[in-house]
């Protein structure tokens, strides 16, 4: 299978990012790029640097005015007296926060540190020097891969970073600046008329959720960690089934905390089940490594050997499909997880 990857996408490098009150090394690191593909190259899948390509497609998911925030933030930013190195947020904005008459208080472009509180959402989003560049190769990535879908490729991997799923239409959370497998799904849609999203990174794809809640074109289905007690906290229930138009188009499948090969490839069983209910004629996986249970963040014990069984499961859906790479935070994970996946998916995938 080709691979998609920029080397422009190593540029993003945070310093830190929060976790438990402490700001740490993060786990999201350009290393993970350079250890994935080398492991598919390695397994003699072909890696090519997608073309420069208009972003047009990206406002199709995303406000216009937060990609004008990502673009300038870091330079704004070393304007400030005293400025840290990346762009982290010291402020958020308040859920009740509201002038009357006028939309929720978004602050003026004047003001880099009120837009960051508005446009970041968590501290792990930090926009050092080459975030912007990353970020844009990243989503080229998944442009040029929804591009070769619809010109007739069976199927293709993007492989983005930084990870995309956790973006909302106007926020970066959780490592995620431009939500990747949104935008290729858009574009997917507006050609095939219905797609779906499959997303089993161990985190719910909330970002992803949320652009498509109310499109009955774009199927989202997720199965992840029970964000009860688990990120992203807020969303990801069973019970979030889409609303109005994209009623009956939303299909959570939350997982107890140490659930195993099993319960795993049950809930991706149940999710292709359901991508072929729905009539979706292409698919988008949302793909992260991070339910093994050898990764540093995860609570589920999913092993190669399930990840192979569901790269057969989702293959045999025999639909156009563009992989979307998401989370996975073990090095040695990514060496062996996702090469054991798609040796699975390319031989049971057949149009
Ligand atoms: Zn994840």
């Amino acid at each position: 299978m080709k691979i998609l990857s920029s080397p422009v996408q190593l540029e993003h490098r945070p310093l830190k990012v929060m976790l438990r009150g402490e700001l740490v090394t993060p786990f999201e690191s350009a290393e993970r790029l350079d250890v994935l593909t080398s492991g598919l190259a390695r397994d003699g899948h072909e890696l090519e640097v997608p073309p420069d390509c208009a972003l047009d497609p990206v406002f199709g998911v995303h406000d216009q005015s937060y990609i004008d925030f990502l673009r300038r933030a870091y330079g704004e930013w070393r304007k400030l007296p005293d400025a840290s190195p990346e762009v982290r947020p010291n402020t958020h904005h308040y859920r009740e926060a509201f002038r009357p008459g006028q939309p929720a208080g978004r602050p003026s472009a004047a003001s880099i540190v009120g837009q960051a509180g508005w446009f970041v959402s968590d501290l792990n989003c930090a926009i050092g020097e080459g975030t912007w560049s990353a970020v844009e190769a990243s989503v080229r990535c998944a442009i040029h891969g929804a591009t070769r879908i619809l010109d007739g490729e069976a199927s293709i991997y993007a492989a983005c970073r930084p990870p995309g799923h956790h973006a909302y239409r106007d926020q970066a959370a959780g490592f995620c600046f431009l939500n990747n497998a949104a935008v290729a799904a858009d574009m997917l849609a507006a050609s095939y008329g219905r797609v779906a999203v499959i997303d089993f990174d161990t985190h719910h794809g909330d970002g992803t959720q949320s652009i498509f809640y109310d499109r009955s074109d774009v199927f989202f289905g997720s199965v992840h960690t029970d964000p009860s007690s688990y990120y992203p906290f807020y969303i990801g229930h069973a019970d979030e089934q889409g609303t109005g138009e994209g009623e009956g188009f939303n299909l959570n499948i939350p997982l107890s905390p140490g659930t195993d090969d099993s319960g795993f490839v049950e809930a991706c069983a149940a999710l292709a089940k359901a991508v072929v209910a729905k009539g979706c004629k292409a698919l988008v996986l949302s793909v992260g490594w991070d339910a093994h249970g050898g990764d540093p963040l995860s609570v589920l014990k999913v092993t190669d050997d399930g990840y192979g069984r569901i790269g057969e499961l989702f293959g045999k859906l025999g639909l156009p499909t563009l992989i979307v790479q998401e989370g996975g935070y073990s090095l040695d994970v990514i060496s062996t997880a996702p090469g054991r996946f798609l040796s699975a998916f390319c031989s049971s995938h057949a149009l």
